[in-house]
């Protein structure tokens, strides 16, 4: 299950409705429901293309260097000693 294509949060301006799908630069996307534009807001973890689409698989983990328990990758602090990661390169 490799993460090929990018997934954003997109948002409708009006009503803040939102939806995850991929998108690509210059689509334009409309919510099914409502007819409104949706704007792509952010892009959704882990960054496409990465080996796997899974957030919490081993690819998407990094142990933390103070208690050793694997955190995610995009953690700031780890939620089990409260310890202040580095930077990813
Ligand atoms: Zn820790």
């Amino acid at each position: 299950m490799q993460n090929q294509r990018q997934i954003f949060r997109l948002r409708a301006r009006a009503s803040g409705r939102e939806a995850f799908a991929p998108a690509e630069p210059g689509g334009v996307y409309i919510d099914s429901e409502t007819g409104e534009e949706m704007e792509p807001v952010t892009e959704l973890l882990p960054l496409a293309p990465s080996d796997s689409a899974l957030l919490r698989s081993p690819e998407n983990l990094r142990s933390c260097r103070r208690c050793d328990q694997l955190i995610g990758v995009d953690v700031s602090d780890c939620p089990y000693c409260g310890l202040r990661q580095s930077a990813l390169a």
